[in-house]
């Protein structure tokens, strides 16, 4: 038998609603104390039945749900069916798989705490919370069975595991282990990627799409990738035919990666180039030489981290976009991102087209732009959009 919690009177409404978490501060009382990552029955305050989830004894999110169906057991076959279901979401029309994509995609695929996501014939895993940790085994094994995976590789090496009292873990899971580069298709290019050091699990898989997108308008512009990583965008927009790509980021080490992944892609080098810098004063800079390019690339790493930076860093955002703005020909185009979940679509926008204004552009956007399908978003978990972005173009000369 499980153990029984029960919440505060008028605590289940967020339960009701079908959203995944339990906060300790709407939990009445626990009959007896679950271990961490123990299956717990959640009961209203008058004793109805509200679903089934995972204890966390240490974190602020006291229980993360599985299941709000009174039949629905967590047991190696609830695990088994939920990752086959997650999988069949991602397959092509024809019944291929993409070479990489997200296959679970926690909250959002009912499988809270838990990141799977496939390159090549590799699985990477995080588990992020006590009740994917709890099932691990069974996780692994499901993988193994619904995928034919060379090896699995645990990179759950992430701050968030320590509010769940969990130590950070990285290393091999099963089978062989990934070579140092990996290289996958993405569309028109291929990249190689760092399982073992990479940011993530790897890759932004978050982007594939826009990725593509900028591909699809690169062709003959001169384009300025900020904050470039491994090249992604770049090696899309090369493929797409654009004229020169010029990237700047501030690690030597990612920007060796890229390197890498240029001439892997057989680019002619006089059409990339590689620079090392801080995008802040590398923006400026550009602005006193009066440099212009037809497109620009935004894509800064979180710069919110809790509700009491967002004012900082709404100023941070403004000044690259309004500095960008500046180095755009007209009719040049910016792809701007956000992947700060606690700044909402509508407060970037805002933002991007203050940026505009102090810059003195005529600005439309001409596209809004999210996380890849494959990172979908519950409709009963909004927390997991994360990702948005703006295609904006300028119109004017000065
Ligand atoms: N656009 C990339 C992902 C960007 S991740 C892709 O699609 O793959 C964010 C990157 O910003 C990291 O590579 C990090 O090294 C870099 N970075 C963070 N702060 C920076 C700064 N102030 N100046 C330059 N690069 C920065």
């Amino acid at each position: 038998m499980n153990k029984v919690i029960y919440l505060k009177p008028e605590k289940e409404k967020s339960l009701l609603r079908k959203h995944p978490w339990v906060f300790a501060g709407a939990i009445a009382r626990v009959r007896e104390t679950p271990l961490p990552g123990e299956t717990v029955e959640v009961l209203s305050h008058k004793g109805n039945w509200l679903g089934r989830g995972a204890w966390s004894p240490i974190s602020q999110i006291r229980v993360r749900m599985w299941t709000f169906s009174p039949e629905e057991v967590v047991d190696t076959r609830f695990f088994l069916n939920r990752l086959k279901q997650a999988l069949s979401l991602r397959q092509n029309a024809d019944g291929s798989f993409p070479d990489a994509f997200r296959w679970v995609a926690a909250e959002s695929d009912g499988l809270p705490g838990l990141i799977a996501d496939r390159y090549g014939d590799w699985v990477v895993l995080q588990f992020l919370a006590t009740g994917s940790e709890f099932w691990r085994s069974e996780i692994v094994q499901g993988i193994g069975t619904l995928f034919p995976v060379r090896g699995i590789y645990e990179r759950s090496d992430v701050d968030v595991r320590k509010k769940e009292g969990l130590a950070p873990q990285s290393g091999l899971l099963y089978g062989e282990a990934p070579p140092m580069n990996l290289w996958i298709r993405e569309g028109g290019f291929r990249a190689g990627i760092d399982i073992y050091q990479g940011h993530k699990t790897g890759y932004y898989l978050d982007q594939s799409e826009n990725r593509a997108r900028l591909g699809h308008m690169a062709t003959g512009k001169n384009w300025l990738n900020t904050f470039s990583y491994t090249g992604g965008f770049s090696l899309a927009a090369l493929a797409g035919g654009a004229k020169h790509v010029l990237n700047v980021d501030s690690s030597a080490h990612a920007l060796a990666r890229s390197e890498e992944n240029h001439r892997q892609n057989g680019f002619d080098t006089s059409r990339y180039d590689h620079l090392e810098a801080d995008v802040f004063k590398c923006l400026r800079g550009f602005h006193t030489e009066e440099r212009l390019f037809d497109g620009i690339v935004l894509d800064p790493p979180k710069f919110v981290e809790s509700k009491f930076h967002l004012e900082k860093a709404a100023r941070a955002y403004k000044d690259i976009n309004r500095l960008a703005f500046h180095l755009l020909r007209p009719g040049g185009v910016l792809f701007t991102f956000s992947c700060s979940g606690l700044m909402d679509a509508g407060l970037f926008q805002k933002i991007v087209a203050d940026s505009a204004l102090d810059a003195q552009r005529d600005v439309q956007f001409i596209h809004r732009m999210g996380q890849a399908a494959d990172h979908p978003v519950r409709s009963t978990f909004p927390e997991g959009f994360y990702l948005k972005g703006l295609i904006c173009r300028t119109c004017n000369e000065n």
